[in-house]
């Protein structure tokens, strides 16, 4: 889960404010002195702390709020706003040029992320119906030259490259005759990265700007290095003006820092974030919805788009109506868990769900292994069996175990929960059709 530490430590002080009726001046000192602990706990910068706790307290210690009927409910509302604000309020999207090609230089230092995030952005924007050329100018490690070549050949994007004996500058403008030739509407240019930042790779980076004019010049800083990612940001803009942050690794254990901090420290946005090392593991940032995430009031918006980026939607109708007759079978149910499984890892996909809160993960026992287990004993039944469940006596129920590596007592259980889910689905309907006969439905 993203930032989960912090996300509970933050959950855990506004949550005492929650519970009273009425909040004094202290009680809001005594939350906001634990939010500011939680903030700095989660690398996130000093004085963005002080000017975030300073800012809350002001509108909190407000008389409207103090006297309103759910103080506590208005001061989480104030957090939730001012986190927002923090990030930089709306999400800020790529800036296209009216006269394409759009041309993006990438930045950063070496492992933050930059190929694959180069690969990913290749990837999306494919999906948009652009046609993306990728340019290798990292000249200095022939692997680099490599593992964008692969990148690109992963997701079905062309690669453009000299190899290594040409200069990054002649490379990027060749590249332009190249993507113009071909009617390439996106120039995506990875730049060489180093351990640190130093002159000679700022000074190239110049170089190719001169050459190029980008429309926008991106900084991809890994998430786990907290206030250095956001040192290095500031030490790049201040050479390269950049247009934009890409936060990598936001699905590992990353504190929050990063995120929380380099709006404010650079004014300059986080225009998409890195969820995972495979090339579809990228999504725009929104910090309205990040505010939510980070206070367990979930991020509906965007489970709602993943899900319909993935799930094929005349499967979606095709089974809301077997639910409706109840012909729901075990092979649905596969079918479920497939399509479950393409949204991503199922603590991210919880995470995105109100009421999922840090808290609430954790005592949820659902875990990827589980779902492979059920997988299993589906899989290991006939499709006669899937399709008339009733027929499944003490004996297959023995050959699905152990055909499947598993227990009779786990068979025995998806059975039954199987059973109930069924009964449950034709309640609803049964309730559902009552209620549209009164006229209260739909
Ligand atoms: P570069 O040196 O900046 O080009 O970095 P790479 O693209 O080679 O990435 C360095 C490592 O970070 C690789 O192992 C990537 O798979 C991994 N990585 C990149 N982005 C993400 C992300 O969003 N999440 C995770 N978990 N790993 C990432």
């Amino acid at each position: 889960m993203v930032f989960e530490s912090l996300s509970e430590k933050l959950q855990n002080a506004l949550g005492k404010l929650k519970s009273k009726g009425k909040l004094s001046e202290k009680d809001v000192d005594v939350a906001m002195r634990e939010v500011r602990l939680a903030l700095l706990e989660a690398d996130v910068n000093f004085t963005v702390v002080k000017d975030f706790i300073k800012k809350v307290k002001e509108r909190a210690i407000g008389n409207e709020v103090m006297k309103s009927l759910t103080p506590g409910q208005q001061v989480i509302k104030i957090v939730n706003d001012e986190l927002t604000s923090l990030m930089g309020r709306t999400e800020v999207k790529i800036n296209f040029s009216s006269t394409p090609p759009t041309v993006i230089l990438m930045s950063g230092l070496q492992g933050a992320g930059k190929t694959t995030t180069t690969g990913k952005l290749a990837n999306n924007f494919k999906k948009q119906g652009k046609r993306p050329l990728l340019v290798a100018c990292d000249v200095y490690r022939p692997a680099a030259i490599k593992q964008l070549e692969v990148v690109g050949e992963r997701v079905g994007v062309p690669v453009f490259s000299m190899g290594n004996k040409h200069n990054p500058v002649d490379i990027a403008k060749a590249a332009m005759e190249h993507a113009k030739k071909h009617a390439n509407d996106v120039v995506i240019i990875d730049t060489a990265g180093r351990l640190h930042i130093d002159e000679e790779l700022m000074d190239e980076i110049e170089n190719i700007h001169k050459a190029v004019n980008p429309d926008e010049i991106l900084l991809v800083l890994d998430a786990m290095t907290g206030q250095d990612a956001v040192n290095v940001a500031k030490s790049f803009d201040e050479r390269l003006s950049i247009t934009g942050v890409i936060l990598t690794k936001l699905d590992g254990d990353a504190r929050g820092g990063a995120a929380l901090s380099i709006r404010a420290v650079t004014d300059k946005p986080i225009k998409f974030v890195g969820m995972g090392e495979k090339l579809d593991e990228l999504e725009p940032f929104h910090p309205d919805r990040m505010a939510s995430r980070i206070l367990g009031m979930g991020d509906v918006l965007s489970f709602i788009e993943k899900a319909q980026a993935n799930i094929d939607a005349d499967k979606a109708m095709e089974l809301e109506k077997k639910i409706r007759t109840s012909q729901f079978t075990f092979e649905d149910f596969l079918d479920q868990l497939e399509q479950m499984k393409n949204l991503g890892p199922l603590d991210q996909i919880l995470g995105m769900i109100p009421g999922m809160n840090a808290k609430a993960l954790k005592g949820l026992d659902v875990n990827e292994k589980d779902i492979g287990r059920i997988e299993a004993i589906i899989k290991s039944m006939t499709k006669k069996e899937r399709q008339t469940p009733e027929i499944i006596d003490s004996s297959r129920r023995k050959r699905i175990a152990s055909g499947s590596g598993t227990t009779i007592p786990e068979v025995n259980k998806l059975l039954k929960q199987f059973k109930e889910t069924k009964k449950m689905m034709k309640k609803f309907t049964e309730m559902e059709k009552t209620m549209k006969k009164k006229g209260k439905f739909g």
